[in-house]
């Protein structure tokens, strides 16, 4: 378990435990339970489905973590303290949960993305690479990217093995899993088993939040195509996720089932998980196909493993909702399909904000009124 610093252990030891309900057990719930009881609250977890199992964005074989983001400096500095929050769950759960490849983004003649992106790196001492074409197939043989800036602490986290692994230490650690919540206030909640009452409510329920709330988010519909890409032996382990920033294409590599995800980061049409096909239409496999062909032609004909559709939670400017309502529920929402290498951060700034302690990053970018939410639908990749 992580240490409280000792002030704070004190001032905890002193009180009455805290009650803290959290709803939806996505990996934002999961580690804002984690840092609830780390900080020697009492924490209650509504979810249908055990960590890992569920039709929730959380849910799947991998998700690329980066520290790049252009030239924003608070987001870098978030994702380089999430990548060390990571690191610490390495040691808790005991096993590998971060597969460092690094990120590698794809520049195009005159691109500022990748250009702003490697100088920010640098400028912050994170290690960051412009490397040529030659450069590029000497270190990862197969890839043809062309000029291509690397993000050398980025790489692959795999989400089944964190819920999976979340899921014991929760459960070791005390927190009381409850199923479907029916009815959610700031400081009740309601399910099968009946009402409790809390001193606070964080609400994680990713395209559910709007059941209670109402926060300014599309769920869009992302198709995802799994090739297999077993064919490339050992070169799978080391090859690093790669991206198109202009086409909003991406592949991550996932070892362990020696497949490579495609898919593509621009928000999809609506929908919504319930109800949903899960179907993947013929023409985005097809551009999928082309996308993963372009830049390793030995897989242009590849089989494919897997075919699924997942939903980002998005907001217009595509920030995060980190914030109370009026009446104090706490709600982490809108994370836009760029969050899950946030979670460990995420999972710190929501118990705080539940247990009433500063938050270690300014909530102001991340307030559900701000003004870009009432903006028009972007079509921003961040
Ligand atoms: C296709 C795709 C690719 C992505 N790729 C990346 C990536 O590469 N890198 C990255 O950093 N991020 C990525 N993301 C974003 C990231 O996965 C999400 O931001 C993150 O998983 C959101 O977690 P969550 O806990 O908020 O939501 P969810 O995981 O959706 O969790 C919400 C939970 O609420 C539960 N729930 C629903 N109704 C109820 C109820 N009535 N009572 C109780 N519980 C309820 C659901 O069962 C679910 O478990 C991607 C997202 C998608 C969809």
């Amino acid at each position: 378990m992580t240490r409280m610093a000792p002030k704070r252990a004190a001032f905890m030891a002193s009180q009455k435990p805290k009650r803290v309900a959290v709803v939806g057990g996505g990996i934002m719930g999961a580690m804002t339970a984690a840092h609830l009881i780390d900080q020697g609250a009492t924490v209650t977890l509504y979810d249908p489905h055990l960590l890992g199992q569920g039709p929730g964005a959380s849910v799947d074989t991998g998700r690329s973590f980066r520290v790049h983001y252009g030239e924003d400096q608070a987001l870098i500095q978030m994702a380089a303290k999430s990548r060390k929050l990571w690191l610490h769950w390495e040691r808790e759960l005991g096993r590998p949960l971060l597969h460092t490849t690094g990120k590698l983004l794809i520049e195009e003649p005159g691109d500022r993305h990748a250009r702003d992106s490697w100088m920010a790196l640098r400028r912050m001492g994170l290690r960051a690479d412009r490397m040529s074409q030659g450069a590029v197939s000497e270190e990862w043989p197969g890839l043809k990217t062309g000029a291509a800036t690397v993000d050398r602490l980025g790489g692959v986290l795999d989400p089944l093995v964190i819920l999976q692994g979340m899921q014991v230490w929760l459960t070791s650690n005390g927190v009381d899993f409850r199923g479907e919540a029916f009815d959610v206030t700031s400081q009740s909640v309601q399910c099968s088993q009946g009402q409790s009452e809390f001193d606070a409510v964080v609400l994680t329920a990713g395209a559910w939040t709007r059941r209670w709330t109402d926060v300014s988010m599309e769920v869009t519909r992302q198709q995802l195509v799994y090739f297999d890409a077993s064919s490339l032996g050992d070169r799978l382990q080391r090859l690093p996720v790669f991206s198109h920033m202009e086409s909003g294409f991406y592949a991550i590599p996932t070892i362990k089932d020696g497949r490579i995800k495609v898919a593509n980061h621009h928000p999809g049409v609506l929908g919504h998980p319930d109800g949903d096909t899960r179907q993947v239409s013929a023409k985005f496999e097809q551009e999928a196909r082309q996308f993963l062909a372009r830049y390793i032609p030995e897989l242009a004909d590849a089989d494919v493993a897997r075919r699924y559709v997942c939903f980002y939670s998005g907001t217009a400017d595509r920030d995060f909702i980190l914030d109370r309502t009026p009446d104090g529920l706490v709600i982490g929402a809108g994370f836009s399909g760029h969050g899950f290498k946030f979670a460990p951060l995420i999972g710190r700034v929501l118990a705080n904000l539940a247990l009433g302690f500063e938050t270690e990053i300014n909530l102001d970018r991340f307030s559900m009124s701000r003004p870009a939410l009432r903006g028009e639908r972007t079509k921003l990749a961040v």
